[in-house]
């Protein structure tokens, strides 16, 4: 950017670098009693306000000074949505340094490669994961000390980890009269890997310039519409692609911050969203699936909670039914990725929507939505030709915008940018209005006789029937049509068994005949990978050798 050229008439608008610092210092001072709630490790409910955790996260700034980290350090987390973990977001960014969010949900032997790949100087623990750590540490041959998230009655004895550290005795000792530095917007704030299922990980490096862009765009009506008339309860980790963003626009928004913690169970969420009054939250499908159980099969209803943005993977319409219809809540169903900071689309209505039916409406809601300001996007054929916008017609997602990668950390991967646009993996299809449906991952997709078949819309399918609790649909090898579509299910418990044939026969109407699965066969569980999303790789494994029935 710096070799653009300049007007010979520049503006004259003060010249402040957008720094995440900003962003806590603006909730102090002007949302300052507001709260900030957290399921601790430790089991107890922790409450402050943005003005303590201010505070806090200068003091952990001036803290990584003593401990000599400098700017463009990499310090590491393994931890859960919490206070502690919020105060690293600001006091590691903030004072220069690259906060890496490291999801603990990875093989110990994929978590030491990303340590050593981005050099980690420090790494900050919550107690859950000190048995990682302890088997891990002698791998990570760049980390000086580890920190664990607790104060010193919690402090383990004993320990085969060098150097460990308290952390409230690290954040207590350190004055709070730290001075955030100020520096140029484009250095880098996060680091966060990708959870790629083939090749080793790849790290995406934020930068404070597009999380500030992302935390402001993301917070607007259309997209997440956070507001401090919100108590927000991020589900989604903190280590999954910066909690998409929460931790940054909701003290941006004044909006109250409710933090799980460990307990992600739907019977400890439950409480949390109703005892803190929680109106917003955000997560992928799989956390849903198991509140919205617990909620169903006690016969609860949500008090407070109004509205939830699910992404990640695609929201089975089943459970966008259950949450407006049954309990009254608004599904705003977004699309992004690691490499986007996440965001890319959200699903929310348009004025000219009011003239729909119900069930138009609907249908349109189930699509990924709408691009957010600062992302554009187009479908491209395998030549790289852009598409139609007709709402029919699918292709590669490419994306481009000031919180999308331009490459990958320490040229990973090399060159990523086609012609300045990120290719994202994605298949597509754009309506006239602009509504992004994903029907696919390209390696996902099931190629029949040369024709495309979306897995996603007939999971989808699969999903709206009442006996069937997950589905995954994936190609195997046909001798005939190349690949055809083999659909694994889970049944739902407590309902009569759905056969192979009923299910089978569900399909017709609802997709072009050719698109229906030639097979069915149950399992108990899907395999389901770090980020909560369910690994077809592993599938297309394990049904290499299926053999479709031919008649
Ligand atoms: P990750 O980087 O782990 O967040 O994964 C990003 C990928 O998740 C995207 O490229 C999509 O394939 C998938 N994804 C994210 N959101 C959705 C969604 N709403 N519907 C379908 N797929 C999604």
């Amino acid at each position: 950017m710096t070799d653009l050229p300049m007007s010979p008439l520049m503006g004259q608008m003060m010249d402040q670098p957008l720094l995440i610092s900003t962003i806590i210092e603006f909730a102090a001072r002007h949302y300052g009693d507001t709260e900030i709630v957290s399921r601790r490790v430790e089991g107890d409910l922790h409450r402050y306000t943005y003005r303590d955790c201010a505070r806090r996260s200068r003091q952990l700034a001036s803290a990584l000074g003593n401990l000599g980290v400098a700017m463009g350090d990499r310090v590491a987390t393994l931890a859960w949505n919490g206070y502690r973990h919020m105060e690293l977001y600001y006091g590691v960014s903030g004072s220069g340094a690259v906060l890496h969010t490291i999801n603990p949900r990875l093989h110990p032997e994929q978590i030491a490669y990303i340590v050593n790949h981005a050099n980690d100087e420090y790494l900050f623990f919550d107690l859950t994961f000190l048995p990682a750590i302890e088997a891990m540490a002698r791998h990570c041959k760049t980390v000086k000390g580890y920190i664990a998230l607790c104060g010193r009655a919690q402090m383990p004895r004993e320990s085969g980890i060098p150097l460990l550290l308290c952390y409230e005795e690290l954040v207590e000792a350190a004055s709070p009269d730290y001075a955030w530095p100020q520096f140029d917007e484009r250095s880098a704030a996060a680091l966060c890997y990708t959870s790629g299922t083939t090749g080793n990980p790849k790290g995406a490096l934020y930068s404070h310039r597009s999380t500030v862009l992302h935390a402001y765009a993301s917070s607007m009506p259309n997209a997440l519409n956070v507001s401090a008339h919100d108590v927000v309860l991020p589900v989604v980790p903190m280590f999954h692609v910066m909690a998409w963003g929460l931790p940054y626009s909701v003290p941006l928004s004044g909006a109250k911050m409710v933090f799980p913690g460990p307990a992600l169970d739907g019977k400890s969420l439950y409480e949390l969203f109703e005892a803190e009054k929680v109106t917003f939250s955000a997560g992928v499908p799989t956390v849903w699936l198991g509140l919205l159980n617990h909620v169903v099969q006690n016969d609860l209803r949500f008090s407070s909670f109004r509205r939830t943005v699910i992404g990640g993977s695609a929201c089975p319409p089943a459970m966008m039914d259950t949450l407006i219809d049954r309990f009254g809540v608004e599904v705003v169903h977004a699309w992004g990725m690691t490499e986007m900071s996440p965001l890319g689309t959200a699903c929310t209505l348009m004025a000219r929507h009011d003239a729909l039916s119900p069930d138009e409406r609907r249908a349109v809601l189930r699509k990924q939505g709408h691009a957010i300001y600062g992302v554009d996007m187009k479908i491209v054929d395998d030549d790289g030709t852009e598409l139609a916008w007709d709402g029919t017609t699918y292709g590669h997602l490419l994306v481009k915008g000031p919180w999308v990668v331009s490459g990958y950390f320490r040229d990973e991967g090399g060159e990523v940018l086609q012609d300045g646009w990120f290719p994202t993996g994605d298949v597509a299809t754009i309506d006239p209005d602009g509504y992004l449906h994903i029907t696919d991952r390209s390696k996902d997709v099931i190629k029949s006789g040369g024709e495309w078949i979306g897995s996603i819309d007939l999971e989808n399918v699969a999903m709206s029937h009442p006996g069937v609790l997950q589905a995954a649909c994936i190609g195997v090898q046909h001798p005939k049509w190349a690949e055809r579509p083999l659909l694994v299910v889970v049944r739902r418990p407590g309902i009569q068994e759905v056969t192979r044939e009923e299910l089978l026969a569900f399909f017709s109407g609802k997709v072009a005949k050719w698109w229906i699965p030639d097979d069915v066969v149950f399992t108990d569980a899907l395999p389901v990978g770090g980020t909560g999303k369910i690994q077809k790789n592993k599938l297309r494994d394990a049904y290499q050798d299926y053999r479709l029935p031919t008649a």
